[in-house]
């Protein structure tokens, strides 16, 4: 029940046609869609009605409701999909959108969705074409594999490759890679989902070449491998490569054939497959920190007979999934209904290919690849740009508001690829001495067209170089200051014990 003084709140509480004769917000109703206008109001008072009721409010006028309406469609005028400059030194930022497009990809995409395309038209035959044919050569020529399809992302391709390849009947796991990637996607749960009936071998930590051979029977389809991504095991572990397992798979469907053979139906056998979830799948090579990420066509030369991998993590395109393997093998998935139903749209692929035609040339493709040129760049190219953020930072702020100094620091590339890899990096470290880091982060993160997402290390804002891009971000955060120190940071810093 409300208590007298709620009810006396609750019955001062406006109609919303009351409302739209507000003088305020009869102004904004002239210049946006009044459904919206209404809509707005509409929440706002259903909003104060609910802090009344919970006693987050104890009075108001009609004039406080009429700010809240303006405050929320000015909101709702924002794009809530913005760039934002990334400070943090996570490279492969999952939340920040993992990979940031080399030009050329983003122009393609703008080129590809300004018109029609050739998404399915082949142009020399004048018939119908098929989209894969815009990035499976590519992708051949740069791993060695014989053929390749791209999906939605690598968590559809290891769903696709189950099903198609292994539903109904039995998968063999190392329990040491029944991980769990970033939040919805468990091993355990795609296996499922995939209709593959899951058999465990080995054990969280160690795992031997006969764990694998004593559980396959006949009705084995695959033997799959899983790259731990943002875990890594370290001490008493063993695990088996994809070359053994091909080792193994060979002797298994050497005697399969005998059988058929022996059955009178020689082909009629099922092969057992190795097939390798890479997660992040490098095209080029990464040593980082003495530590090596397994290149694509790595695994296929081990002898894997199907590998996927993600394109928007270290191969720094846009969000899809490869799966590359044998013409026969591929064949297959893209007559498999998965393959429809996760394909990519026209804007993907424009980027993709686009993507893929720079790794033709490793030099291009570390230079002009946004994501591999930051996991590729030297400390001392990071430090060069993390001065100039320092000295933009100084001549944006009043005097004697911060003080910003070049530091020596860890970056890393994120999106479980390298996981534990220290990348040296340099950043701007910024003590506030007017103002406050906690305003100045939600100011930074909150209120701006392009939020600045720092790091923060105690009681230090620290802006990363090695994911700053270019002197225009440098420019932007700047100016992030500057307005900062204009809006909020007149106040000196209060003291911790006032
Ligand atoms: C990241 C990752 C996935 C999921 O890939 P998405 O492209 O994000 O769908 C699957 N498996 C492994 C090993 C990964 O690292």
């Amino acid at each position: 029940m409300p208590t007298p003084h709620q009810m006396q709140l609750l019955r001062q509480l406006p109609q919303v046609e009351e409302l739209l004769h507000h003088p305020a917000i009869e102004a904004i109703a002239s210049i946006m869609p009044r459904p919206l206008v209404r809509d707005q109001v509409r929440k706002s008072v259903d909003g104060i009605r609910s802090a009344i009721l919970t006693n987050k409010l104890s009075s108001f006028d009609d004039d406080d409701i009429a700010a809240n309406v303006l405050r929320g469609l000015l909101k709702l005028e924002q794009p809530s999909l913005k760039r934002v400059i990334n400070a943090s030194g996570v490279i492969v930022h999952t939340n920040l959108g993992r990979s940031v497009l080399a030009d050329s990809a983003a122009e393609a995409v703008s080129e590809v969705a300004r018109g029609y395309s050739t998404l399915e038209y082949n142009v020399n035959t004048q018939s119908r074409g098929s989209r894969h044919d815009h990035y499976e050569q590519l992708i051949c020529t740069l791993t060695g594999a014989e053929a390749a399809i791209a999906v939605n992302n690598n968590a559809a391709a290891v769903l696709m490759v189950l099903h198609e390849f292994a539903r109904g009947r039995k998968v063999v796991i190392s329990r040491g890679e029944l991980v769990e990637i970033g939040g919805s996607f468990r091993v355990p749960d795609i296996m499922a989902l995939s209709g593959a009936e899951m058999v465990e071998v080995g054990t969280t930590n160690k795992t031997h070449p006969h764990d694998y051979a004593n559980a396959v029977d006949t009705d084995t389809a695959m033997l799959v491998k899983v790259h731990p991504s943002n875990y890594r095991m370290t001490g008493f572990t063993e695990s088996v490569d994809a070359a053994t397992l091909a080792t193994l798979a060979q002797s298994e469907n050497a005697k399969r054939r005998q059988i058929a053979r022996a059955q009178g139906i020689p082909g009629g056998e099922s092969p057992l497959l190795v097939y390798e979830d890479l997660g992040s799948g490098a095209l080029v090579d990464f040593t980082i920190d003495g530590f090596h990420e397994t290149t694509v066509s790595e695994v296929l030369r081990e002898g894997a007979d199907l590998v996927s991998f993600s394109c928007d993590k270290l191969l720094g395109g846009p969000q899809a999934g490869i799966i590359v393997g044998s013409k026969a093998a591929i064949d297959r998935l893209k007559r498999n209904p998965y393959a429809r139903a996760m394909r990519l749209d026209k804007l993907t692929i424009a980027a993709l290919e686009s993507t893929l035609r720079l790794y033709l040339d490793e030099d291009i493709a570390r230079k002009e690849i946004p994501t591999v040129r930051m996991l590729s760049e030297s400390a001392e190219d990071t430090r060069e740009r993390a001065e100039k953020i320092a000295n933009a930072i100084a001549h944006a702020v009043p005097d004697g508001a911060v003080t910003v100094s070049v530091e020596p620091d860890t970056a890393r590339a994120g999106g479980g690829a390298l996981p534990m890899c220290d990348i040296d990096t340099y950043v701007a470290a910024v003590s506030f001495k007017r103002g406050s880091l906690e305003e100045c982060e939600h100011a930074f993160v909150a209120e701006r067209d392009v939020p600045v997402i720092p790091r923060i290390h105690g009681d230090r804002m620290l802006l990363d170089a090695r994911t700053v891009q270019d002197d225009s971000e440098i420019a932007e955060i700047a100016h992030a200051f500057t307005e900062y120190f204009a809006q909020h940071g007149s106040k000196p810093q209060p003291r911790n014990d006032a």
